[in-house]
């Protein structure tokens, strides 16, 4: 296939409540950055939106500072369940794994299961297929986690979730935040595909279902892609992905379409963010919370989002 399109890339570490201390800020833009630039040079080399979104999930999953595969928050009853969906927008399919434990990247399962007859599966099938495939069993637990859970269990888990990155000077004592990883590429022959990967919200029930392996996180098609993060349950109310999708393949432009689903999402008092791109490559991001942790490549130069705490509700380029 001829490359005929200027990649585009957008990956989120999550929304929430503000970092404390500049140190930290800078500690996540490198990660963030380092991410962008490993991933934007594949997609430079001709790697497809979906291989550069499941490697991209990949290198957040493994960087503990991120609320997904190694830092995984840590649920009430101390264990950790990870849900991750990868959303190929040329083929329109969806697919993914709920709760799943003791595997280092969940993304990896949701990226087999495109080409499996059930596409979505909960946490007994995934760790049958995790089995199958012959992943080595892997203990995603980080000191951290484990020391944020047994302060909230002290605390008898008032806070609503975990904090939004893992970092010793920055874990929120009081207001609540997250740090899901999501990623939105554009690939050089005009293909888009988005993937989600969490530990969840933190300190949640049993049996709490995630919506980043839901459409209503992660959803792509051929004409936009969209991951999201914060409170899974407003992100379902909102349906927020396939909202914003759906609206730029009705003709708004990605612009419009965020500017109308994250206006509708703040009148509803959600607590929510999230990436996207269309496949004109434009790129935006929006936020009801505080703060989104996202980074982009707009093919010319590397930007994020790290210091926007203006009362915007979307940014883009
Ligand atoms: N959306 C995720 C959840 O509710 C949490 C997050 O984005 O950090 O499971």
């Amino acid at each position: 296939m001829e490359s005929q399109v200027q990649p585009k890339l957008i990956i989120h570490g999550g929304a929430g409540s503000s970092l404390h201390g500049k140190g930290g800020l800078e500690a996540v833009r490198r990660s963030l950055h380092t991410v962008i630039e490993e991933v934007y040079s594949l997609l430079l080399c001709g790697v497809t939106a979906s291989e550069a979104v499941v490697h991209g999930c990949q290198m957040l999953e493994d960087n503990p500072r991120f609320n997904a595969g190694t830092g995984s928050v840590l649920q009430s009853d101390g264990q950790i369940r990870m849900s991750a969906s990868l959303m190929d927008g040329a083929s329109g399919r969806f697919s993914g794994v709920i709760n799943i434990s003791r595997v280092k990247n969940p993304i990896e399962l949701a990226q087999f299961l495109q080409n499996s007859p059930d596409r979505v599966l909960s946490d007994f099938g995934s760790a049958e297929l995790a089995r199958e495939m012959q992943i080595p069993s892997y203990n995603a637990l980080t000191d951290l986690r484990l020391q944020e859970w047994i302060q909230e269990r002290q605390d008898n888990f008032k806070s609503a979730m975990a904090g939004v990155v893992a970092e010793p000077e920055l874990v929120e004592t009081s207001n609540a935040g997250r740090g899901t990883i999501g990623v939105v590429a554009l690939d050089a022959y005009g293909r888009l595909a988005a993937g989600t990967s969490t530990g969840g919200k933190g300190f949640e029930r049993i049996g709490r279902v995630s919506d980043s392996a839901m459409p209503a996180g992660n959803y792509a098609t051929s004409n936009a892609g969209v991951s999201c993060t914060g409170i899974g349950e407003d992100i379902i109310d909102e349906c927020l992905a396939p909202r914003i999708v759906v609206r730029v393949t009705d003709g708004m432009s990605l612009k419009e379409a965020m500017q109308r689903s994250f206006g509708e999402a703040h009148q509803n008092k959600r607590d929510l963010g999230a990436i996207a791109l269309d496949a004109s490559g434009a790129i935006a991001w929006g936020k009801t919370s505080e703060i989104l942790l996202a980074a982009y490549h707009d093919g010319e130069k590397v930007g994020d989002t790290l210091e926007w705490t203006d009362n915007e509700l979307i940014g883009y380029c």
